[in-house]
């Protein structure tokens, strides 16, 4: 008897939903647009609609002054980002995003509430820099269309999304999100879940380092000047960090000072949550570890 091969056709994703306008969000929709997957986009508030549709037309602008894409292009991108207020032009999305704060609470409520707007076939994804894949997808009914998709910032440069698959997410969802990375000319890996995944496990070793040698009385500027001039590398952690958000990375810390104890205790005198208590969130708000006009 012959063995039956046929697999399931990989869903193809021709419309997408980016739940958060703010960074990443903002940036998802113009990665998502640019190649040619039209996306909703939604937050809870006009002004980050309207940022995240600024920063999608400065990329753009940068890319017509360099030659590089046509006003035909402009055009069409910048239509195909449909901003909104309401989850209900959501409901014919083959995929969500979700980019909203990295907090697990909010996080949950905002899985739960869409996953009852969306087709019962469309798959449910988030962009958490370190939350667990297998917690959030205890607020959904069907954990099987959920997994991680996480960009980086920015997201119209950098290739990599981990995609990060729970206990109970099925090879048809990892296949379908794998599908749309590629789609939107990203380098996707497939990693197992655990606080921090790949990427943020070696990144918040780094910060917590970092801090650290703040607390010894070495200078930020003079660390940024050392790892970006001399180590070479694109950018120095203090400036890293507020490109990332201090609100952000705050938040990071404390999930993963959850999941990892001893080895990521947190530190609530470090300079990163010093700086967030402050809300100089860094170049989102003008104000970090340094000031931006
Ligand atoms: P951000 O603060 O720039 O944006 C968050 C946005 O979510 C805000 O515009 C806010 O209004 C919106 N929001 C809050 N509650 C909402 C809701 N209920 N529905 C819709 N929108 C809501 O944050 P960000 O840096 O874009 O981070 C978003 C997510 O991406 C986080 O999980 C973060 O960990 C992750 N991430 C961030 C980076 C980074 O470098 N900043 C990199 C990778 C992943």
């Amino acid at each position: 008897k012959s063995k039956k091969t046929a697999k399931a056709a990989t869903k193809q994703i021709k419309r997408a939903g980016v739940l958060g306008a703010g960074i990443m969000g903002g940036g998802i929709a113009y990665q998502s647009a640019v190649k040619g997957v039209p996306i909703v986009m939604k937050d809870i508030r006009r002004e980050a609609l309207d940022l995240g549709l600024a920063e999608a037309s400065k990329i753009l602008g940068k890319g017509l002054e360099r030659g590089k894409i046509n006003q035909k292009v402009v055009a069409k991108t910048l239509t195909s980002i449909t901003p909104t207020l309401n989850n209900s032009e959501l409901a014919d999305v083959d995929i969500i995003v979700e980019a909203v704060v990295e907090n697990p609470k909010v996080k949950g409520s905002v899985l739960a509430e869409i996953e009852k707007v969306v087709a019962k076939d469309a798959i449910i994804t988030s962009n958490t820099s370190t939350i667990s894949i297998d917690k959030l997808a205890e607020n959904l009914e069907d954990p099987s269309r959920f997994c991680g998709m996480h960009f980086f910032n920015p997201v119209h440069k950098m290739p990599l999304v981990e995609i990060i698959r729970g206990k109970h997410t099925s090879d048809e969802t990892v296949a379908a999100v794998t599908a749309y990375a590629l789609q939107m000319g990203k380098t996707p890996i497939v990693v197992n879940d655990c606080p921090g995944f790949l990427v943020n496990r070696v990144l918040f070793p780094y910060f917590a380092g970092f801090s650290k040698l703040l607390d010894d009385g070495i200078d930020f500027p003079g660390i940024d000047k050392v790892m970006e001039k001399e180590f070479g590398w694109p950018m120095g952690p203090a400036y890293l960090c507020d490109v990332v958000g201090l609100d952000t990375a705050d938040h990071a810390t404390h999930v993963m000072a959850e999941g990892f104890p001893t080895r990521m205790a947190r530190d609530d005198n470090g300079a990163i949550a010093k700086l967030a208590a402050a809300e100089r969130f860094g170049q989102k708000n003008g104000k970090g570890f340094y000031e931006y006009s």
